[in-house]
């Protein structure tokens, strides 16, 4: 046991001691890389003083080297981009992405490999690690050096330091809110980097996997995307219908707002699941969050509790969302919010 010990000491102690690379897997959207991927590149800064981080971006066509090309200027801490251009990466499908990982990190070996918490990196990444066989360390909001971090468990209500003693490469991902850029790292047009292809040739994308890309839904709007919003106006059960939904779409309007919703008011079909913020939705941190008719259930608090500033409306005094709330007016949404949208000045 004891050779045991000391043997896994040592391979604990060799791989902190290796220098840092780190491998961020990229999201792309119309020529841009995604605000949560930026944030991953945050991160990554913080493993370690002396990191070299890639950006890996995968998909098709003129976009992808726009994209690509943003990418190369998106933070000043990205050394390197890699691009790998494929029919097999049209659409963000998981399984081609998590075999295009296993290629890079092959050959390139990667001490780290970063994803944001996004739908996107939380399909990805745990499949890349099971292919690399590691253990992937989600949902992180701190990082103390190259492989000690913060997660939250038990949906938020404790925080949990893990050391990783595992071997190369330690895989995470991390939420992009507490990893906000700061305005130092977006202006990096003085710093850009270079930009390579992936070598595709041993890439077999005949084996890749049993999804099937089928269509996208997406609804056409100019509200800002929610996880990145300023300000989020949330709605749950209390606003009754879909229909008095579009009362606080009104609102969300009026302020410039992405609009929210809590699990009971998804599963009661008033907004559609991607809405959902909380434990299993969303995870926001806005400058200001509005809850009308929420309860403050733990699992919705899980997902918002970072905002700045908290507004909550109830008509029940006791609705544990008071308990987190800076404001709380206790009344009836349906006599607020009308009298809200009168008295806020058109956009
Ligand atoms: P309710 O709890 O029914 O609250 C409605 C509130 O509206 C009440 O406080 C009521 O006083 C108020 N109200 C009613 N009428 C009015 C009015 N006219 N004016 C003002 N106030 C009014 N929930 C999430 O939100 N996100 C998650 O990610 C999530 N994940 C979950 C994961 C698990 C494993 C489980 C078990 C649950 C999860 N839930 C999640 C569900 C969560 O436990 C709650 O059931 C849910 O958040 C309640 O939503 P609500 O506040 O809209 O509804």
């Amino acid at each position: 046991a004891l050779a045991k010990r000391t043997l896994s000491q040592f391979s604990v102690s060799n791989s902190i001691s290796r220098s840092i690379s780190t491998l961020v897997l990229a999201e792309h959207e119309g020529g841009s890389v995604k605000a949560p991927s930026v944030s991953a590149v945050e991160a990554a800064k913080l493993l370690g003083e002396e990191n070299s981080i890639t950006m890996l971006l995968a998909g098709s066509g003129s976009s992808l080297q726009e994209a690509a090309e943003h990418a190369a200027s998106c933070h000043p801490s990205v050394s390197q981009v890699l691009v790998a251009d494929s029919d097999a990466f049209a659409y963000p499908l998981a399984e081609p992405w998590a075999k295009l990982v296993h290629l890079v990190q092959q050959r390139d070996d990667y001490s780290h490999v970063v994803a944001a918490s996004s739908s996107f990196g939380k399909n990805i990444l745990p499949r890349a690690a099971a292919l690399l066989d590691v253990s992937p360390i989600t949902d992180v909001t701190d990082i103390s050096g190259s492989h000690q971090f913060v997660r939250p468990i038990y949906a938020g209500n404790a925080l949990c330091t893990v050391r990783y003693s595992g071997t190369t490469p330690c895989m995470l991902t991390i939420r992009a809110t507490s990893f906000p850029v700061t305005p130092d790292s977006a202006d990096s047009k003085s710093n850009v980097a270079s930009i390579s292809q992936v070598d595709l040739s041993t890439f077999d994308k005949d084996s890749i996997g049993k999804s099937r890309y089928v269509k996208l839904t997406s609804e056409d709007t100019e509200r800002p995307d929610l996880g990145n919003a300023r300000i989020v106006v949330t709605g749950g059960r209390g606003l009754k219908s879909a229909d008095n939904f579009k009362m606080l779409e009104k609102l969300a309007e009026k302020l410039g707002a992405a609009v929210g919703a809590t699990r009971a008011a998804v599963d009661a079909s008033f907004v559609p699941n991607e809405l959902q913020v909380g434990q299993t939705g969303k995870i926001v941190a806005p400058e200001l969050y509005l809850a009308f008719g929420v309860s403050g259930a733990i699992q919705h608090i899980a997902g918002m509790r970072d905002s700045k500033i908290i507004v909550a409306v109830n008509k029940d005094a006791d609705a544990p969302i008071f308990q987190v709330a800076d404001y709380g007016l206790v009344g009836d949404l349906f006599e607020v919010i009308p009298e809200l949208l009168e008295k806020l000045p058109e956009k």
